[in-house]
């Protein structure tokens, strides 16, 4: 891991110097290697640091005589899908704006089901939070909405989906703007659910705005400076209620209009919690100078995350297929193999000659 990864360098700039540095998996393979093991091989079972790179690309470690790859314990444990798929799915849902729905990704790619392109598209997603990650500072609007649900447009009429209580946290700049946002669903809005919500996600020391919702009464013995806003008081300033938090507001629309828009609303519940998570990723690298940049990180993040079992993701119920429905073509996606890439993140390593 490099501490300043470099475009051009260490992750690509364009969808072109994507497609010229990673044309086989044996490349893809060797990035991931690059990104897991930047020192050498690293043996994941007893922790030795010398090993054989055997025939078929895995290696051998020199003290246990384990045999891994450099998959192996990741979210592309066993995959199927080539390497070279994955990281085209993974710069299609790192670099769009708005992601990708599991419908596009599957046309894009020209993925034979349905079922494995949104599979794809969870794992991505599962990797997305990392622990122990940074809680929000400074002033902090809090407050609750629901998400999901019914939606207008949904073809088949009605909507499966049941709408998910959940909170939201934004920092707010001075003099304006937006700065980070966390949000997660609640089982309701009593204090004991709403504190949990803030100490997980607020650092004690910030300034955390709210309505006038019992819920949040305490909040100053937790450590926090409690700043609440009464909509009484807001009206009889001639101020609009409505706008007590503008900043929880502008990014309860902004989430909605996500699901809706990107995936169309066609989210079972289970699930939502993996979305409102992809949503705060976006929201909070909106700025990112480089998409590129978002790439190397989810696939970083990828490459360090257990992995992430089909049976785990449709815990409930199996992922459900937008009409028209896909060619059921099943198996691996169609290889996207060229002639092998000259490895800029290896080059950048070595010294410089001449
Ligand atoms: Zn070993």
């Amino acid at each position: 891991m490099v501490d300043h990864p470099r475009a051009g360098v260490h992750y690509p700039r364009s969808v072109g110097e994507l497609q010229a540095w990673f044309r086989t998996d044996a490349d893809c393979r060797d990035y991931l290697e690059w990104l897991r093991w930047p020192a050498g091989f690293v043996c994941p079972g007893c922790g030795h640091a010398v090993g054989w790179r055997l025939g078929d690309g895995r290696f051998q470690c020199a003290r246990c005589q384990a045999r891994t790859s450099v998959t192996a314990g990741t979210i592309f444990d066993r995959t199927r899908t080539p390497l070279t798929v994955w990281f085209t799915a993974c710069w299609l849902f790192a670099t769009g704006k708005d992601g990708i729905s599991a419908l596009s990704l599957q046309r894009a790619l020209e993925i034979g089901s349905y079922q494995t392109a949104w599979t794809m598209l969870h794992r991505m997603r599962a990797v997305l939070v990392r622990p122990g990650r940074d809680r929000l500072t400074g002033a902090v609007e809090v407050d609750e909405t629901y998400i999901g649900g019914e939606e207008p447009g949904l073809r088949g009429g009605r909507a499966r989906g049941k709408k998910v209580l959940t909170c939201i946290a934004v920092e707010v700049r001075e003099p304006k703007g937006l700065g980070r946002c966390r949000i997660a669903p609640v089982d309701d809005a009593s204090a004991t659910s709403l504190h949990a919500f803030v100490t997980d996600h607020v650092e004690p020391g910030a300034r955390v705005i709210t309505d006038g919702w019992q819920g949040y009464r305490g909040l100053d013995k937790l450590g926090y400076i409690h700043d609440r806003r009464s909509q009484r008081a807001t009206r009889a300033r001639g101020e609009d209620p409505g706008e007590l938090l503008p900043a929880v507001h502008r990014v309860a629309s902004l989430v909605k209009r996500w699901l809706l828009g990107t995936h169309q609303g066609a989210i079972e519940e289970t699930h939502l919690p993996s979305y409102l998570n992809e949503f705060v990723f976006r929201f909070n690298r909106r700025r990112s100078r480089s998409r590129g940049m978002v790439f190397y990180r989810v696939l970083e993040l990828a490459i360090a995350h257990k992995p992430v079992r089909y049976q785990d993701l449709i815990a409930s119920k199996r992922p459900r297929k937008i009409p028209p429905a896909p060619p059921q073509t099943r198996g691996r996606p169609p290889s996207l193999e060229r002639p092998p890439a000259n490895r800029p993140w290896r080059a950048a390593d070595l010294p410089s000659s001449g």
